[in-house]
């Protein structure tokens, strides 16, 4: 018992040591405002930067996850179907949530991660959508937890699906989940970023299939993607899921970007 209590007081001293010499021998500083940074947590930005980050805030749409403009949703705390969504139902998807608005800060963290390769990110992106997990989705369960899939190809140039990895930090949030990477896709597709709406859905149709549809039937599955701005992508993903039997799909992605402000 004792020893077990030195022990541990020995392993935090030395943790404390260990992060006091990297801090001497290999400094990090913000990205930002240069500023020094002492912890291990984010080696990117300095606590002051990540906080200026720009979160969801209730009351959002309860299917598409947009927020509500302040005029509509003032005073209170409980999420609502939009216009939109009311008017045309989402026959595929219950609900999409995301913390993060894909704008400033996100923005810029997003494309480090994504485009420049620094995974590093995933460590506080990771605690984001956990602390997001436990304050909105506490009395969601799901069996499967699936990445939006890349295809091979870009999987090959790029060494990591973003959406995996967002997968692997979300997992343990969801104690009867476990990770799923049945649905693949098979289409190469242009990079949805620089197109309209319209065709976002028609450059992502028929782009994925499922690799065990046995595994799919039946389950209540969440799935995972960096960045959503139309839909059009997690919508094909879940209508695939759906065709091969999926009881549910929710979607939850590290950030939302508004349609109407990304529409190119
Ligand atoms: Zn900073
Ligand atoms: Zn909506």
């Amino acid at each position: 018992m004792l020893i077990n209590i030195i022990k541990a007081i020995i392993r935090s001293i030395r943790e404390e040591w260990n992060l006091a010499i990297k801090n001497i021998l290999l400094p990090s500083y913000c990205i930002r405002c240069d500023e020094r940074i002492l912890t291990e947590d984010n080696i990117y930005y300095c606590p002051r930067c990540w906080s200026t980050l720009t979160y969801t805030e209730r009351p959002y749409c309860s299917i598409c996850g947009i927020q509500h403009p302040i005029a509509i949703g003032f005073g209170t705390r409980s999420n609502f179907p939009c216009a939109d969504c009311r008017k045309n139902p989402n026959k595929y998807i219950e609900s999409i949530q995301s913390p993060l608005q894909y704008k400033e800060l996100a923005r810029e963290a997003i494309i480090l991660f994504k485009y420049h390769r620094e995974k590093g990110l995933i460590k506080p992106f990771g605690e984001i959508l956990r602390n997001w997990a436990k304050e909105e989705m506490s009395n969601m369960k799901f069996d499967l937890i699936i990445p939006v899939p890349l295809h091979p190809l870009r999987l090959k140039r790029r060494g990591f699906n973003q959406s995996f990895l967002l997968a692997q930090e979300i997992v343990t949030c969801f104690p009867e989940a476990e990770i799923s990477q049945a649905l693949i896709r098979t289409k190469p597709t242009h990079s949805q970023s620089t197109l309209s709406t319209q065709e976002r859905k028609e450059n992502i149709k028929n782009a994925f299939e499922i690799k065990e549809p046995e595994k799919i039937k039946q389950k209540r599955i969440l799935l995972i993607d960096d960045l959503v701005t139309s839909g059009a992508t997690v919508t094909e993903c879940a209508k695939t899921l759906k065709k091969h039997g999926a009881l549910t799909v929710n979607v939850l992605s590290l950030a939302r970007a508004h349609p109407k402000e990304f529409p190119y």
